[in-house]
């Protein structure tokens, strides 16, 4: 066999996911909306102080509630910035609505927030920030250019649990906000998401469209003596035995996400010579954010050297992957949504990042050598030549 291999990702249990399965198969209600999926939704709501969470099956029907909540609608528009996941448009086209795409900024690529001015009219009805490898947007900016415009704010925040801007955690600061907890996000149930539903006005509907536009969850309270179909919604429900499988990884937040942040920290501190002899761009981490080791990525000086790279990382056993084809140029893209400008920026962009392996248990001594491994990829001469 050839060198070890290091995988992009591996999937991290904590250990007590079993024993809260056999909990919720005690129980005898694997359904949703159980004891252990209220459980997690009170972790959730106390982390970050949602009015209510709402545990779903993917952040993508998270996201999709979010369009129905909003009551986005034929000849809406949806700001978003063209560099994320078909999941942020979808939600929003499945209702009629036209995405507007915008260029995301280099240090961090997160939506670029000059380039919302433009992208703002009178048909916008909701901007959606996606906090990039749980970094946060300038939520400062963007909630002002929304109020400006009269629509809402709903945080994709699918890579953000546990991050924060100035103390507000992530998915909590628009008036609605989705997690993922799919198997490559820090904290997973294999597939997971929830919806924060932070304005309360919007609550009691959240709840009806989370069961199928049923009144089932105010049933199931003792408050009414039977349900039936009042709204429009559909399944998407997280099962008892997926919340209780996420519970465990909840208990363990903290550590997961130390664990992360720390090989987070020593590959920018790896990389910091690299970026100084300006063969590298390392992310930024703007004044007041707390980010949770999602992902690590790096901006090379041209794409051709970003294909050589994973290439000649992947000859050493080493899975470096870009990321986003950009929604713009895709055939559902061009379809449906609408570019700001020509996102030749966000082309350049996505077509020159690698992201790095980064799970909990990678040792220290692997990141070391794909640090090496980089830096010799892209320096051979001043590798070979030290003291
Ligand atoms: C992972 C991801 C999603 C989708 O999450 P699922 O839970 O797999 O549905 C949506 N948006 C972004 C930015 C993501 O990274």
């Amino acid at each position: 066999m050839a060198d070890a291999q290091t995988p992009f990702n591996r999937p991290y249990t904590v250990g007590n996911e079993l024993k809260y399965v056999a909990e919720a198969l005690d129980h005898g209600q694997l359904s949703g909306n159980g004891a252990i999926t209220r459980r997690c939704a009170e972790w959730l709501e106390q982390w970050s102080g949602s009015a209510r969470v709402l545990l779903t099956h993917s952040c993508t029907g998270a996201l999709e509630m979010a369009g129905l909540l909003a009551e986005i609608g034929p000849g809406d528009e949806v700001v978003m910035p063209s560099f994320t996941f078909p999941s942020t448009a979808n939600a929003f086209v499945l209702r009629g609505a036209t995405p507007v795409f915008v260029d995301v900024c280099a240090e961090t690529l997160n939506m670029d927030c000059e380039q919302l001015e433009a992208a703002v009219g009178p048909r916008t009805r909701a901007i959606v920030p996606v906090h990039y490898s749980g970094i946060a947007c300038d939520m400062e900016t963007i909630g002002a250019v929304a109020a400006g415009a009269g629509a809402v704010v709903i945080e994709d925040a699918a890579q953000g649990v546990m991050a924060s801007r100035f103390d507000r955690a992530l998915g909590s600061i628009g008036e609605l906000g989705a997690l993922s907890f799919h198997e490559t996000k820090t904290l997973s149930s294999g597939e997971g998401g929830a919806l924060l539903v932070n304005d309360p006005e919007l609550v009691a509907r959240a709840e009806i469209l989370l069961e199928k536009g049923t009144d089932r969850a105010r049933f199931f309270r003792g408050e009414i003596d039977k349900y039936s179909w009042i709204d429009i919604g559909s399944s998407f429900l997280m099962s008892e035995v997926t919340a209780a499988f996420l519970y465990a990884q909840l208990e363990a937040a903290d550590r997961i996400v130390a664990q992360r942040v720390a090989t987070w920290e020593r590959y920018h501190e790896g990389f910091a010579a690299l970026e100084s002899a300006g063969l590298v761009q390392r992310p930024l981490v703007p004044k007041g954010c707390r980010h949770n080791g999602q992902s690590y990525w790096l901006l090379l000086p041209s794409a051709e050297l970003r294909d050589v790279l994973i290439a000649g990382l992947r000859e050493r056993g080493i899975a470096a992957l870009f990321h986003y084809v950009p929604l713009h140029g895709t055939r559902a893209g061009r379809r449906w949504g609408r570019p700001v400008g020509d996102l030749s920026r966000t082309d350049e962009l996505a077509a020159s990042m690698v992201r790095l392996p980064l799970w909990v248990g990678l040792p220290d001594a692997q990141v070391d050598r794909i640090v090496e491994a980089v830096s010799e990829q892209l320096s051979p001469t001043s590798v070979s030549t030290g003291s």
